[in-house]
C-alpha cells in the first residue's frame, strides 16, 4: 500500500476522463487520507458541486479547478486553473467551445481507425464517458471526450491488449490516426484562467521540452504555478522545477493526476505537496483574483 498525503491538487473525476463519480473519487480520497482536494476535470465544472457535498460529508475541502489541455510547437502545455467559478457563465461558454472541439477530435479519431481496421462505434466511446450506461445520469451537458475513453474502447473491442497500450500504439501522437487538439493557445489558457479569477498553474512542465524559453512566456501572461511535485519526477526534476519556482515567484503545487484507469497517474494523495503550497495558492486567489 502507497503513502497517501494530505494535499492533492490535480485530480480527475468522471466528469472529464476518470474513472470514478465525483463522489466517488473524493469518498476514496478521504478514505487515503487526504484532507485538501483539486477536482481538476478538464474543460468542466459540472462535477464540483457533487465532489464539494461530498467533501463537506466526508472532511475533504474541495478545490473548483478546471485542466486547460494545450498542444502546440511548445510541447504539451496544461494549465491548471484553480479556483473556477462553477457560476460564471462567460466561463462556461468557453469551456463548453472547448467540450465540442474535444467531441469533434475524437470523432476524427474513430474515423481514422475505422479506415486502419480497428473499428469502435463512437456511441460506444461516449457512453464510457459518461460512466458506462446508456442514459446520461446527471449529465445534461456533453461529456469532454478525450483519448482515455478512445483507449478504453479500443481495449474492450480487442483491439490492443490493455488500455495503457493504446497511448502506446495505436492513438499515441505519431499513429496514423492521431488528430491534433484544436482549442486555446497556451498563453490564451493561462489568460482565460486569469480573466475569470482563477489561479493557473503549469501541470506536469516535463511535457515541455524548452521549458526555460516558454515558462518565462507563459508568467508573463500570468502564470501564478508551476506542478513540482508529480508522480512521474525524479528528485532532480522537482529540485529543477522547484528552483524555476523560486526565479518566477510561481507557487509550487503538486498532485496525483488520478484518473482511475490504467498505470497512468499516482494514486490519490500519493504525491507530497506541502502545506505551504495551498497557503500560497490561497494567498495569490486572495491579492490576485477575481478579477472579472
Ligand atoms: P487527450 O487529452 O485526449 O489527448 O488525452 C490525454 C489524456 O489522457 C491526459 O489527460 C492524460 O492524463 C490521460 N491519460 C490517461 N492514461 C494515459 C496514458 N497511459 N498515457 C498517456 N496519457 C494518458
Ligand atoms: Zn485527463
Ligand atoms: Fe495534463
Ligand atoms: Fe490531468
Amino acid at each position: 500500500m502507497t503513502v497517501a498525503f494530505p494535499v492533492d491538487l490535480h485530480t480527475h473525476s468522471l466528469r472529464s476522463d476518470g474513472a470514478l463519480s465525483p463522489t466517488e473519487l473524493v469518498r476514496r480520497a478521504a478514505e487515503r487520507g487526504v484532507r485538501i482536494q483539486a477536482l481538476a476535470d478538464h474543460d468542466t465544472l459540472s462535477g464540483v458541486a457533487e465532489a464539494q457535498a461530498e467533501g463537506d460529508r466526508a472532511g475533504v475541502r474541495v478545490i473548483p479547478a478546471t485542466e486547460l489541455n494545450t498542444e502546440s510547437e511548445w510541447g504539451d502545455v496544461h494549465v491548471l486553473a484553480y479556483f473556477v467559478d462553477p457560476a460564471d457563465a462567460a466561463l462556461e461558454e468557453r469551456l463548453r467551445w472547448l467540450r465540442e472541439n474535444r467531441g469533434r477530435r475524437i470523432e476524427l479519431m474513430v474515423e481514422n481507425l475505422d479506415r486502419l481496421g480497428y473499428p469502435v462505434s463512437m456511441e460506444r466511446v461516449r457512453e464510457i464517458a459518461r460512466g458506462g450506461s446508456s442514459r446520461p445520469e446527471g449529465a445534461e451537458q456533453a461529456m469532454p471526450l478525450g483519448r482515455p475513453h478512445l483507449a478504453q474502447a479500443l481495449f474492450e473491442a480487442g483491439h490492443v491488449p490493455s488500455y495503457d497500450a493504446a497511448f502506446d500504439t495505436l492513438i499515441s501522437k505519431d499513429s496514423a490516426a492521431y488528430v491534433a487538439r484544436v482549442g486555446l493557445a497556451p498563453l490564451e489558457a493561462v489568460e482565460l484562467a486569469r480573466a475569470h479569477g482563477a489561479v493557473p498553474s503549469l501541470a506536469h512542465p516535463g511535457t515541455v521540452p524548452r521549458l526555460d524559453e516558454v515558462l518565462p512566456r507563459l508568467v508573463g501572461a500570468g502564470l501564478a504555478g508551476i506542478e513540482c511535485y508529480y508522480g512521474s519526477h525524479t528528485p532532480e526534476e522537482t529540485a529543477r522545477y522547484l528552483r524555476l519556482a523560486a526565479r518566477y515567484d510561481l507557487v509550487p503545487t503538486g498532485g496525483s493526476d488520478f484518473h482511475g484507469r490504467g498505470e497512468h497517474g499516482a494514486p490519490l494523495g500519493g504525491v507530497f505537496v506541502p502545506r505551504g503550497s495551498v497557503d500560497a495558492l490561497y494567498h495569490v486567489l486572495a491579492v490576485e483574483g477575481g478579477r472579472t
